[in-house]
């Protein structure tokens, strides 16, 4: 249903600045309130990515919200520029390229005709293309790579910042609080309450609390399948600059990287490499746990690319993502409460396709429908009704 008045959004991070953003921008006539309990985002998500951004899905909904925010993140630098902020996400579309293996080639190789259908700019490459695409990495066991030239990376405390600065020259108002409880009505959402007491009355809630969403969604009386899982991620300094810059690189174990550029002369080059723990056990673990960088993540990738072997480790990190039993978001309204709208379970690709869930959320809360992209399969009722959504290129 459309609501005119004051939306509340629960969550400053990408996700619901960029919902504020494209509110503000898209005219809504009413109040826009981002409640951020934290403004130094220490445990946020999108302070803690690794900043990958791609259209290479295998479900329409997410190649659609991936093109969207593709074209977006490409000129984010030069369109949010506000007063007293200058953006500095650095979008380099540098590609994003997954080897296939024996194993992984027929997946891939049905994938990637797939993902053509569907419209992605996506295209597969040979071994001899791949040996001038990226020297130096070990090609014997590979049978192809498929390759998306319009992806790449940019910087997620650059996007963080860039939207949130965007968001409130905007008009938007960002509230230092915590949401502690939800004002329901007849089935209605009417507001919230703030740790200090403080009441704030709302004509719409959006649900942006990351990997905290489920407690939010329990003051609602409503139980969300979202759960936090950790995720780390490395840095390692290389001895020497590297010829060239790597786009996201994909080996079939799973171990990723990109470059982490230099931004002076005198910077070391370094890598930002990541791989996902299958059987991570849920929970708001933000330890990082140092002995995987030997034990997971360094063999595969000096294995896979000799010429890194001298690499340093330089730190490590870990935050949540925010999973659901699809590993695809909530996104809308919830049919059980009237104006509580759901931007929640992003796992490993919320800020990839932020601009495009601000933009979807921004219509349906003004409007009731999603005119840039239907989003109506990744309603929260797909759970009960079994009706997944199925997106095999999640990494
Ligand atoms: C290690 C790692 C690597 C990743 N790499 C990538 C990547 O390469 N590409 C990609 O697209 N995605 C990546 N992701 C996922 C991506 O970071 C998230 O999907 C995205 O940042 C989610 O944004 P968000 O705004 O929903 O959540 P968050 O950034 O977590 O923001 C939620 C905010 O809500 C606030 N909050 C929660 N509860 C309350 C409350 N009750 N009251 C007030 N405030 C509250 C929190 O303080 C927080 O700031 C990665 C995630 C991790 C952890």
């Amino acid at each position: 249903m459309a609501r005119a008045g004051t939306v509340v959004i629960v969550g400053g991070g990408v996700v619901g600045s960029s919902i504020a953003y494209h509110l503000r921008r898209d005219g809504h006539a009413g109040r826009v309130v981002v409640v951020e309990r934290d403004p130094t985002y220490a445990r946020a998500s999108s302070f803690l990515a690794m900043g990958g951004i791609r259209q290479q899905f295998s479900s329409a909904v997410n190649v659609q919200l991936a093109q969207y925010s593709t074209r977006f993140y490409a000129a984010f630098d030069r369109a949010l520029k506000v007063p007293g902020h200058e953006p500095h996400v650095n979008f380099r579309q540098r590609g994003y390229l997954f080897l296939a293996d024996d194993a992984s080639a027929d997946r891939l190789e049905v994938r990637v005709e797939r993902q053509r259908r569907l419209g992605a700019s996506v295209e597969r490459r040979s071994v001899d293309q791949l040996s001038a695409l990226v020297p130096g990495v070990r090609l014997d066991d590979i049978r192809f790579g498929v390759f998306g030239p319009d992806d790449g990376y940019g910087e997620p405390r650059g996007v963080l910042a860039g939207f949130r600065a965007a968001a409130a020259a905007a008009g938007a108002e960002y509230l230092p609080a915590e949401v502690v409880g939800l004002t329901c009505r007849s089935g209605r959402i009417a507001g919230v309450e703030l740790d200090s007491g403080e009441p704030v009355g709302a004509d719409a809630v959006v649900n942006a609390a990351g990997p905290f969403a489920a407690r939010l969604g329990k003051m609602a009386g409503i139980d969300l399948p979202i759960q936090p899982v950790r995720q780390q991620l490395f840095r390692c300094a290389l001895p020497a600059r590297w010829p060239y810059r790597f786009p996201v690189v994909i080996d079939p174990t799973g171990v990723h990287w990109r470059h982490d550029d230099p931004v002076t002369e005198s910077d070391p080059d370094r890598l930002v490499v990541a791989r996902t723990r299958l059987n991570e056990p849920p929970g708001e673990n933000f330890d990082c746990d140092l002995s995987r960088w030997e034990s997971d993540f360094r063999p595969p990738l000096v294995r896979r690319v000799p010429g890194l072997k001298p690499l340093e480790l330089v730190e490590g990190w870990a935050g949540l993502y925010a999973m659901t039993p699809d590993h695809n978001p909530l996104l809308g309204e919830h049919p059980a409460v009237s104006g509580f709208f759901l931007a929640n379970g992003f796992s490993g690709h919320g800020l990839m396709i932020a601009p495009a869930v601000g933009k979807v959320l921004s219509e349906l809360i003004r409007t009731g429908r999603a005119d840039t992209v239907d989003v109506s399969c990744l309603d929260a009722g797909r759970f009960d009704r079994g009706d997944l959504v199925h997106d095999e290129a999640l990494i």
